[in-house]
């Protein structure tokens, strides 16, 4: 034991001045979800305005699939030298529970950087969903069941988890149809070959705003500043509806100190950045204020979520084998 950790010390002594130096080469962000989705788009954001204070490129790479549990998975067994950092949202939290086997640890696999930003998820459908306001939508659904097609990221997405509530909210199953991410789902609901979504502003914003799609509701209590007109599902009676996206970034456990206070340091340079205030405004969402950036804040959150959603997801009844 005493061994080990002389062991470790002398490790760490060695590497601290390889790590002054840290970052001598690109940094790599796992997205764990499809390029032009909304994580994806979080992820883009940060990660350029990132660089001013890493010098070095931010290169993400989008590892989609099962719920964001493949890419999760790579992100925990990677090298922990800095150099592979995670973007990933609450499907961090809500994993242990959906996942009866899962391939990491949450709370055992990773160092914590920081969290990003809080997305609020809109309830959208394709441009000619028969449907004029939310009271109608929730009727035809209602009565279509099974008819009715839900695109979702996969058992563990922020887009399943809104699924989920909703439905055992409004006690009425549909057909859901899974993709690595909204990106690839939202093309396919612009092209009218599924019915409906809860996705997040990030990544349907504009098309609401360009009508491309119909929006029905928000899924947090407040409005959203960039959709003002759109209520919120407790306004229209979904009592208790609360479903927001946090997001956080990661790196893989053993990541030295040094490596990890200069990614929290170009974090928080990151979220102060005009261009990337612009950027999520437009999006409908907003960084998180300078305390939630910050690896103790999100150790805690997370597994205060993970305490959290358990019991719901368990009262809302699904697990994957
Ligand atoms: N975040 C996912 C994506 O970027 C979507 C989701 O979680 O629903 O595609």
């Amino acid at each position: 034991m005493i061994r080990k950790t002389l062991a470790a010390a002398a490790l760490a002594l060695l590497a601290a001045p390889a790590f002054a130096q840290y970052p001598t080469k690109p940094v790599t962000m796992i997205v764990p979800f499809s390029a032009g989705g909304p994580t994806d788009t979080v992820a883009r954001s940060i990660g350029v305005a990132m660089q001013n204070v890493l010098k070095q490129s931010v290169i993400v790479e989008n590892v989609g699939g099962a719920g964001g549990t493949i890419g999760v998975g790579r992100a925990a067994k990677a090298s922990p030298d800095g150099y592979t950092i995670l973007l990933h949202h609450i499907g961090m939290a809500t994993a242990p529970t959906l996942y009866r086997k899962l391939t990491f640890d949450p709370l055992k696999d990773f160092e914590y950087i920081g969290e990003v930003t809080d997305v609020p998820m809109t309830m959208i459908a394709r441009g000619n969903f028969p449907a004029k306001d939310f009271k109608e939508f929730l009727a035809y659904v209602k009565a279509n069941k099974s008819k009715v097609s839900y695109g979702n990221a996969g058992l563990g997405s922020a887009s399943h988890l809104c699924g989920l509530l909703f439905f055992s909210t409004i006690q009425t199953d549909v057909t859901t149809v899974p993709y690595k991410g909204t990106g690839p789902a939202m093309n396919d609901l612009l092209g009218g070959q599924i019915d409906f979504m809860c996705d997040q502003t990030t990544n349907t914003t504009s098309q609401i705003k360009s009508g491309k799609v119909k929006a029905y509701a928000v899924t947090t209590p407040k409005r959203v500043p960039a959709l003002p007109n759109l209520p919120t599902l407790q306004e229209e009676g979904l009592k208790g509806f609360d479903v927001g996206v946090w997001h956080a970034l990661y790196a893989p456990k053993g990541t030295p100190k040094a490596a990890l206070d200069k990614l929290n340091e170009a974090l928080v340079h990151a979220l102060k950045d005009e261009g990337v205030n612009k950027r999520f405004a437009e999006l409908g969402t907003e960084p998180v204020p300078p305390e939630k950036a910050t690896p103790a804040y999100l150790q805690k959150h997370l597994a205060a979520e993970i305490a959290k959603w358990g019991p719901i997801i368990k009262a809302a009844g699904q697990y994957a084998d």
